[in-house]
């Protein structure tokens, strides 16, 4: 029997290589020309909470099996892609909330690919009436319509990760009656340089605005909405500005914060990172309101959306279910096809993709 995967990105190349080990006869379908998905463009901190109490609280919404699984099985999972090969950059997050590994992404992609030693079908969509499937497509932040639908953005957002995750896994898996989880509009995004500001893929991380917390944030009518306090990881501020006008905002930051570090960067550098990149850093009496005078920068920011944490439902062991809860035979979803983990929050995607991706190989073995 031959399992087929639809996605060679992060949760797809995790199930082919474990899949591999367990001795399954697997084919890779995937979309793009290349292999990693948005993986290949991450910071590639693969990550969790230290204990699920926390993960509950900070992602109130999400399934707490799901959490569970990512909780107890991460480490595993972490200690099998250093096996593999993979470059650990960073032996922890920097992050006093989280423990997990930094990876070199395209060390990681090729051990990945190495290890589960298949012929990737690039190009290629699995057929419609693939049986048994695992849907590892990446999300649908590539869909602006669905997104529009969905997410009810102010504007256009801008994309930041892989251009083909476009929401196949959502509408093949609706087709064979999967259920949905809550949460539809969410997604973990970063304030960007907006337009006129050139955002090519390979500064996706540079070009983060990621001091929203340390400025005041006004929209287009010079109102402010932000969220308080805004979290650490700044997703429900992205997430308001994506509802405002524009789905853009202005960040107005004051000579104190430019020496913050976030990050590892200070403020003034991803400042200067927006500019370089062609976006808006205007003086603030340039946008017409009346400051105080140490506030030194107005930095235009547009949400860009990496990805939707709304999606398929699925249960711990990778299954799809239909509405009533139920599985749906022969149909399995990991990564940011299958929702519900992060909702209410932010938690890490790579984390998710290699647990339920490794999981959807185990059960597959099993059954
Ligand atoms: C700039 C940036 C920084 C990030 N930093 C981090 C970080 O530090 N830590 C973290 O945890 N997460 C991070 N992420 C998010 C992380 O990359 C994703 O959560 C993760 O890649 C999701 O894994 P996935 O397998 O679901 O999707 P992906 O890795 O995107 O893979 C999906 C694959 O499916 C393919 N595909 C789409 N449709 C089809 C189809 N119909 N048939 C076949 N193939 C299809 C796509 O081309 C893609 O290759 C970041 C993302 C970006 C873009």
């Amino acid at each position: 029997m031959t399992i087929h995967i639809a996605g060679a990105g992060m949760a797809g190349l995790c199930s082919a290589a474990r899949a591999r080990e367990l001795g399954l006869d697997v084919v890779v379908h995937e979309k793009g020309p290349r292999p990693g998905g948005s993986m290949l463009l991450s910071s590639c901190v693969v990550w969790r909470y230290l204990d699920l109490e926390s993960f509950r609280r900070e992602c109130p919404g999400g399934d707490a099996d799901l959490q569970r699984a990512v909780i107890e099985r991460l480490d595993e999972g972490l200690e099998w892609l250093r096996s593999l090969g993979a470059p650990v950059v960073w032996e922890e997050t920097g992050n006093p909330r989280t423990i997990g590994l930094r990876f070199e992404p395209a060390g990681l992609t090729d051990a990945l690919v190495r290890a589960a030693g298949v012929d990737i079908r690039f190009g290629e969509l699995p057929p419609a009436d693939a049986k048994p499937l695992l849907l590892a497509t990446g999300g649908f932040q590539g869909d602006r319509s669905l997104v529009a639908k969905s997410v009810a953005p102010g504007g256009d957002l801008l994309l930041r990760a892989n251009r083909w995750s476009t929401g196949d896994g959502l509408r093949l898996a609706h087709e064979r009656g999967a259920g949905l989880t809550e949460a539809m509009g969410e997604f973990y995004g970063r304030a960007m340089p907006a337009p006129p500001a050139e955002v090519p893929e390979e500064r996706f991380v540079e070009l983060a605005q990621l001091y929203g917390r340390h400025a005041l944030v006004l929209d287009e009518d010079g109102e402010e909405f932000a969220p308080e306090p805004v979290s650490w990881s700044e997703t429900d501020l992205v997430q308001a500005i994506a509802r405002r006008r524009g789905a853009t905002a202005w960040y107005l930051v004051d000579e104190d914060a430019l020496e913050v570090e976030v990050r590892g960067r200070t403020v003034r550098q991803m400042i200067e990172a927006a500019r370089t990149a062609g976006g808006d850093v205007l003086l603030p009496n340039e946008l017409g309101i009346e400051l105080p005078a140490t506030y030194r920068y107005a930095v235009h920011v547009i949400a860009g959306i990496t990805t939707t944490l709304g999606g398929i439902r699925i249960d711990d062991r990778a299954h799809v279910l239909d509405e009533e809860g139920e599985p749906i035979a022969g149909l399995y979803a990991a990564g940011a096809d299958a929702g519900g983990i992060a909702s209410g929050g932010y938690a890490s995607g790579l984390a998710s993709a290699l647990v339920i991706g490794r999981t959807a190989a185990e059960t597959l073995a099993a059954e």
